[in-house]
């Protein structure tokens, strides 16, 4: 009898805890194990293109919740990088296949945030030069809320079918990663996907919530080299010369008014001289001058149309001082390095937007300006976005410190500072509980 009684009240508490397992109960389970993961990943970051150990322990973990894991996924251009690109494919019947992505990069910040995890990692990097190397973009919590939700819905097979890629990211602050994948034949060799999900931490969201952009949430991101040549000579005889810093100065401000006088204001679009070098002394009028832009709109043809005007504006400026056809400013954009603008697919943002509002509560959602940045997850929807394909926001910061912050005017650190310093076990149990949820939605029984 007694022995009846012990096994009613086992099958009893089994049947309970089954019926007890949602995204919020498995991220609370799993938390204390990840905390440690995402300290080690924390303290030990890698630079874009090499990260070995990061991928290791990410497909290790994969593994273990049953995934069929392929490693060394990528086909880069450029050499020095290798490929790193993790998938582990999780089946579970038939149904539709979603992609769930993570990013693994750290980049070449020297962290300062006096976290007894920090990072005193260096690294040389692709130039042979020693630098720093941090999470300071919040990959390391992406990864540890990907292997939670991973081992989340492997326990949560019962309320959905289908098929699961989880696809760990190299190369994402360079923007030639998620084309790494793709190039390497990612939807040839596991399928293309129906749905496409990603989320990145927010360095100004407080920690609980989620937030999401529809349609356009992130830039079209070119980078842009203008070398424009001059006639050098003495500084004390310009006369003599065609001065190329003079001409710099005025085709800086001149692209300025493609933004304000060529372009539709509705549409916007953000040109930004990063980098000018020209000249080694006072006295010297140098041959040449050169810049770097980085170019940022959502549309196609506004890209096409800017990217067009830089040059023309570019080559006019030269015409106009007379420098000769042959020596006309080189203006070329870096095919390699482009990253297409994310669009959160409007439909499958509404249909995400109201299941967290119920399972996360309407107060935690936000619905959040889009930005200028950019974000190669947008390869996965395709180039025309025919994959329907949603990347959001988790809140990465204790609403105290927020509101510290706004009292005092002062701007909290932002992602790639060397102080940014997520809260770990909201920000991750967040991330878990809404990724585990948006992938239950759309493949629900
Ligand atoms: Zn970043
Ligand atoms: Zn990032």
């Amino acid at each position: 009898m007694k022995l009846f009684s012990i096994l009613l009240t086992s099958i009893f508490c089994s049947a309970v805890a089954l019926a007890q397992q949602t995204p919020q109960s498995l991220a609370d389970a799993e938390l204390p194990s990840l905390l440690p993961i995402y300290k080690d990943i924390h303290s030990h970051p890698e630079l874009s293109g090499h990260e070995e150990r990061t991928a290791t322990l990410v497909a290790k973990e994969l593994r273990a919740t049953g995934c069929q894991v392929t490693e060394h996924l990528g086909k880069y251009q450029d050499s020095k990088f290798k490929p790193h690109g993790v998938v582990g494919v999780m089946k579970n019947g038939d149904g539709p296949t979603v992609l769930v992505r993570t990013d693994m990069d750290a980049l070449p910040v020297h962290e300062e945030t006096g976290l007894p995890y920090a990072s005193t990692v260096t690294t040389n990097n692709d130039e042979g030069k020693e630098v720093p190397v941090m999470h300071a973009c919040g990959h390391d919590a992406h990864m540890s809320m990907f292997i939670g939700v991973a081992r989340s819905l492997a326990k949560l097979k019962d309320q959905w079918h289908g098929t699961i890629l989880f696809v760990a990211q190299p190369a994402e602050e360079t923007g030639n990663g998620a084309r790494a994948l793709l190039s390497a034949g990612l939807y040839e060799k596991f399928g293309k996907p129906d749905f496409a999900l990603g989320f990145h931490d927010k360095a100004d969201m407080q920690i609980g919530h989620v937030g999401v952009t529809e349609g356009y949430t992130y830039a079209n991101v070119d980078s842009v080299d203008v070398t424009l040549r001059g006639v050098g000579g003495h500084g004390a005889y310009p006369h003599k010369t065609k001065d190329p810093i003079v001409l710099a100065a005025e085709m800086i401000n001149a692209w300025q008014t493609i933004a304000s006088r060529e372009n539709n204001p509705l549409d916007p679009i953000v040109i930004t001289v990063g980098s000018i070098h020209g000249g080694t002394k006072h006295n010297i009028i140098p041959d040449e001058v050169k810049m770097q832009l980085t170019v940022r709109t959502y549309k196609a043809d506004t890209r096409d149309r800017v990217l067009a005007a830089i040059e023309r504006i570019a080559k006019g400026i030269a015409v106009a001082a007379g420098i000769p056809a042959e020596r006309a400013p080189i203006v070329s954009v870096a095919k390699d390095q482009f990253t297409p603008a994310t669009y959160n697919n409007p439909e499958l943002t509404k249909r995400l937007v109201a299941m967290w509002k119920k399972s996360l509560g309407d107060e935690n959602v936000e619905i959040v300006d889009p930005t200028m940045g950019g974000e190669d997850f947008s390869e996965y929807s395709l180039p025309d976005h025919s994959i329907p394909a949603v990347d959001f926001h988790v809140g990465a910061v204790d609403p105290a410190k927020i509101a510290e912050y706004k009292q005092a005017r002062k701007e909290l650190p932002s992602l790639h500072s060397s102080k940014f310093a997520p809260v770990p076990e909201p920000t991750i149990r967040t991330g878990i509980v809404a990724m585990t949820a948006a992938v239950l939605e759309l493949m629900k029984n």
